[in-house]
Formats: structure tokens, C-alpha cells, sequence
């Protein structure tokens, strides 16, 4: 992520404002100090010290209630000298400490993301910043329910767990979650200020790897942390196979795709491959709940291995997407193989709550041939055909071919940006446009000048998703009365929202998590960080 570009926007946007300025008779004070106030936000998430030093001590000047004009002769002796300090600036890098990046790689995760479960607000703030500066990304849930979806849809690598919570006690989540936990190798830890014997008996015996008390020794406990990950990536070095599915997982997936390629290229022994995702899973999750849900994916795990020869290879893509290969198969009869899975499967009765149902899949075929002989375009055109699938209703097997529909069409984000502050939308509307994340056809970006322009505006629709970013202080309506008409009147799943707080807004972040807020971010901020942590949160959708 290159800074230097956002500090090249805010000099020229400086450079702009005094130029129009230097064009008008007179420039009402109130303007000044808007201008000022914020650059003087921008200039410091951006890296340039010494521009934000100078708009704090000008401020003290100009006042936001004065109704005084300013000529250009009173005005430009206090704001000219700020153009000579964008040239000092340090070299990229030096200026800024990022946050650890955020990248991935093959589908896998290259920072470690902890799920912090607590509802003692402070400790939760305080532990996210002692853990992001060890470069780990956090989640956080102020809910046992809140955390349990969390666990579900952000995967988290491990679970720091109060046993106190609001809603159901830190118990019933670790019961909840344990046998899932254990099985993927996600180290729970409790935090806790109950230090009854018995209830820490309790918790180990369910399986617990640490139970630590409060107050917490942050020392110490960054380096139990670091060594419950280090135990994991070890372990993570040797494993191939899906632990809930007993599929292949992502890492062997990666590693069988390449060695076909290659193989292909090396003797021109031909293969097909399938990638298959479940039909409305989501709806399955949200019916029937998350441990039915694993129940369906394990079932539907071994009925396809159970119709594969051995030569095939399955593996668990991600969520609830899988991938088969079939060596020495043409995609034809890959084709007539699928079909017989869709029959047998769809055949199959699930229960849960005394109710019977079914569940599909769709999925896309292609083979390899002499022109994509490449891992890439390859999975790129079976996706394309699971894509038609999806399209066409759904419960089928559609085998690529060039005259399938280019695009993914509907698959669209939405960036929001709700802010006061012409810098801050400039350059994160800026940014986004120039994102083009994998598995996203469009990114759409739209701002607002206030929160009230925001509510008013035609922003939803049903069928998109939506990272709303918002400023905690707007002149007209407060940002977290935004939040609260946000969360009333739109679906949760498809509106995340990251709030963005000042520094000693202590009491704005733990009301905007209870409002329901899924992240939040502090002004004066570094661009990366937002961004980072914005691409994260989009990834959520992509599960
Ligand atoms: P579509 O037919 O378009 O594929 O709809 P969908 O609902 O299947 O697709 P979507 O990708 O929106 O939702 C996938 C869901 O799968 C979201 C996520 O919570 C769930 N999921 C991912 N991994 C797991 C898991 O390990 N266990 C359970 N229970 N759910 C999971
Ligand atoms: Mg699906
Ligand atoms: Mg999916």
C-alpha cells in the first residue's frame, strides 16, 4: 500500500483549496477551521507530521462560531508556510508503522485472527490494540451470540473467551463450540475474573487449552498467545485433510492442482476438475443452526467420496465450496459422474427439529487443454461454469465452455462512506476504485456528506453487500444515531459497518459495538489499517 500517493492527494488538495481561496474576496472564518481541523486528521493518518503540527497550532486561530470574513492578505500569512512542509516528508515507510498485512494467498490466511468474546468493553479496546501491534488481526463479539456467529463466519484461528457474558454464560459458548474448536485445532483461551476452582476445573475438562485470569499480565500473555501459535503452525505444516470433512483441504488442493498441470504439460495425461458449492447453505445455517450445518457438510463430504474412484481427489475449498479432480477423465464423463451425485444427494433426507429437508449443489466442469494449461485459468473456467449453474437454478452440473457469459454480473460490493471530511472520502473513494479483490465482479463506491444525506438516499437493495464506513461525529446527525437506524432497518448479514472514532472516544466505540458496529477504526488512522481491515471484513461475504 502506497502512502505516498495519499499524501500526494492531500497536498494537492490543499494546493486546490488555496488557490479557490486565493480567487474569492473574502473566505468566511468558519471555513478556515473546518479546513483546517480536517487536515489536521488527515495529515496524521496519512503520515505527514509535520502538516498536522502546523493545523493544530493554526487552529488555535480561527474559531468554528466566528461569522468573521478573511481577506487573503490576513488569511494566507497563517496557511501559505503549510505548503513548504509537504516536501519535508519522511521516505515511505519510515513515517508509518502498519499494521501486520493483510494478504491471501491461495485462499490461505496469512495473518492469524484472533475472535475476542467479553463484554468488559474496556479490556476488549485494550487487547485489540496490544494484539494488532503484534500484528494479529481481532474480532470482536461483546455477545455470547454475536460470537458464536463470528466463529462461524469469520473463522477465527483462536478464541480468547470470558466465561461472564450477558447473554448465555461463557459456558454454554464453550460447549457450544469446543468439539468444533478441538477438531479444527483452534486453541480456546479463557479470560476471566471468576477464580473459582471448580469452575476452571470445568472449563479444562470441556477441553479449554489455558484458563487465564484477570487482570491480565499483557506481557505474559502475548507470549502464551505466540506460542499456542507457533504449536499451530507447526501443526498446520503437516496436515492435508479437512479436519470436519475428512476432505483434502486448501493446502493439498493447491498442491494436487499444480502437480496435474504439470503432469499435463510434461506426458499430456488429461484431467477434468469440478468445483462444487453447496445450494443456499446459508439458509440451512440460519434454519436449522450452524452444528446442522456442519452435519450437512460432513454428509455431503462422504457421499462424494463414497461415488469417486480412487484416483479422484477431493478436497474442501473453503466454507462450503469443494473441489474434485479426476485424472484421466474427459469432462464428459466427469459430467455424467456429477450427475449421478446430484440425483443420489438430493435424494437424501436430512432432520432436524422433527422436519425432513433436502439439500443441492451446483457445480462447474472444465478439462484441461492445450490452451488454459495453466492452475489458474483453469479453476477460473470451472468457476465460471459453477457460476452458470448457480444462474440457471441452481442443483446442476454445467460444463464450461467459451460461450458462457463473461461476467459474474450480480456479484457486487458496496463501499459506503459516510463522512464529513472531503479528504478522508477523497482518498478512500479513491482507493476502491482501484480495488478488484478475486472473487468480487464490481466494487461500487459512494459517499455521503452526512449521515442525514446518507438515511435519505436510495443506498439499499436486497441483492448487494455493503461496507459502510462511518464518522462517529458529523455535524448534523451523530454517527452512531446512523448506526442504530442502520441496524433497525436492514439485514445484518448483508450491512457491515466499521465506525470511525476519536481517539479519546472511549465511550463512542463500546456504544457503537453495542449498537452493533462490526469494527472500528481510530482517527487519527493509518490508511493501511483502514484498508486492511475493510478488505478483511469484505471477506466475509466471500466465505
Ligand atoms: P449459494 O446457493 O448462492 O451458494 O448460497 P449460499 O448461502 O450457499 O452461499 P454463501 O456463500 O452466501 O453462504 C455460505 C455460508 O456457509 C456462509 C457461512 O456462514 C457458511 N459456512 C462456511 N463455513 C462453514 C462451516 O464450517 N460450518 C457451517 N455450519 N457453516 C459454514
Ligand atoms: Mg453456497
Ligand atoms: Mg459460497
Amino acid at each position: 500500500m502506497k502512502t505516498k500517493k495519499y499524501r500526494d492527494l492531500v497536498e494537492q488538495r490543499t494546493r486546490q483549496t488555496l488557490v479557490s481561496w486565493s480567487l474569492q474576496e473574502t473566505v468566511p472564518e468558519k471555513e478556515i477551521y473546518r479546513f483546517l481541523h480536517n487536515l489536521r486528521g488527515t495529515a496524521g493518518t496519512v503520515g505527514l507530521d509535520k502538516v498536522e503540527g502546523f493545523a493544530a497550532g493554526a487552529l488555535l486561530t480561527f474559531s468554528d462560531s466566528s461569522e468573521r470574513e478573511w481577506s487573503e492578505a490576513e488569511w494566507g500569512n497563517h496557511l501559505y508556510p503549510v505548503l513548504k512542509l509537504f516536501v519535508h516528508t519522511e521516505p515511505d515507510g519510515t513515517a508509518l508503522t502498519p499494521l501486520g498485512e493483510f494478504t491471501v494467498q491461495g485462499g490461505v490466511k496469512q495473518q492469524y485472527e484472533i475472535l475476542l468474546i467479553d463484554d468488559d468493553v474496556e479490556l476488549v479496546a485494550f487487547l485489540r490494540e496490544s494484539l494488532e501491534k503484534q500484528a494479529y488481526y481481532v474480532s470482536i463479539a461483546l455477545s455470547a451470540e454475536r460470537g458464536l456467529k463470528l466463529f462461524y463466519e469469520s473463522k477465527p484461528d483462536m478464541i480468547l473467551l470470558d466465561i461472564l457474558l450477558p447473554d448465555l454464560s461463557g459456558i454454554d459458548v464453550l460447549r457450544q463450540i469446543i468439539d468444533k474448536a478441538k477438531k479444527e485445532r483452534i486453541p480456546i483461551i479463557i479470560i476471566s475474573g471468576e477464580h473459582a476452582k471448580d469452575v476452571q476445573l470445568y472449563a479444562y475438562s470441556l477441553g479449554v487449552m489455558d484458563y487465564v485470569q484477570k487482570p491480565v499480565d499483557i506481557d505474559l500473555f502475548l507470549m502464551l498467545i505466540k506460542n499456542r501459535f507457533e504449536l499451530k503452525r507447526e501443526w498446520q505444516k503437516t496436515t492435508v485433510v479437512d479436519e470436519l470433512t475428512g476432505a483434502y483441504n486448501r493446502k493439498f488442493f493447491n498442491q494436487t492442482l499444480k502437480r496435474l498441470v504439470h503432469d499435463f504439460n510434461r506426458s499430456g495425461r488429461i484431467f477434468s476438475v469440478a468445483l462444487l458449492d453447496l445450494d443456499h447453505f446459508k439458509q440451512v445455517n440460519d434454519t436449522y443452526g450452524h452444528l446442522m450445518g456442519d452435519e450437512v457438510l460432513q454428509a455431503f463430504a462422504m457421499h462424494v467420496q463414497r461415488s469417486i474412484r480412487v484416483e479422484d481427489t477431493f478436497c474442501r475449498f473453503g466454507g462450503e465450496e469443494f473441489a474434485l479432480f479426476m485424472p484421466n477423465t474427459s469432462a464428459e464423463s466427469a459430467t455424467i459422474l456429477l450427475q449421478r451425485i446430484h440425483e443420489r444427494f438430493a435424494a437424501n433426507r436430512f432432520k432436524a427439529k422433527n422436519e425432513p429437508f433436502s439439500v443441492t449443489f451446483s457445480c462447474g466442469i472444465t478439462e484441461i487443454r492445450e490452451t488454459q494449461n495453466n492452475p489458474e485459468l483453469l479453476i477460473d473456467e470451472a468457476d465460471k461454469a459453477l457460476y452458470f449453474s448457480k444462474n440457471s437454478g441452481r442443483n446442476r452440473t454445467t460444463l464450461y465452455s467459451e460461450q458462457l457469459p463473461e461476467s459474474r454480473g450480480e456479484s457486487l460490493l458496496s463501499v459506503i462512506i459516510v463522512d464529513d471530511d472531503p479528504l478522508i472520502r477523497g482518498i478512500v473513494t479513491q482507493h476502491f476504485n482501484a480495488w478488484q479483490p478475486e472473487d468480487i465482479a464490481r466494487v461500487k463506491v459512494t459517499s455521503y456528506t452526512s449521515g442525514r444525506n446518507f438515511l435519505q438516499a436510495p443506498w439499499y437493495s436486497p441483492d448487494e453487500r455493503y461496507v459502510i464506513l462511518l464518522d462517529g461525529i458529523m455535524p448534523d446527525l451523530d454517527g452512531l444515531e446512523v448506526l442504530e437506524q442502520i441496524r433497525r432497518g436492514y439485514p445484518e448479514d448483508n450491512v457491515l459497518v466499521i465506525m470511525l472514532t476519536g481517539r479519546n472516544d472511549q465511550r463512542d466505540i463500546i456504544h457503537a459495538l453495542q449498537l452493533g458496529a462490526d469494527d472500528y477504526v481510530i482517527k487519527p488512522f493509518h490508511m493501511p489499517e483502514l484498508f486492511s481491515r475493510i478488505e478483511r471484513l469484505a471477506h466475509r461475504f466471500l466465505v
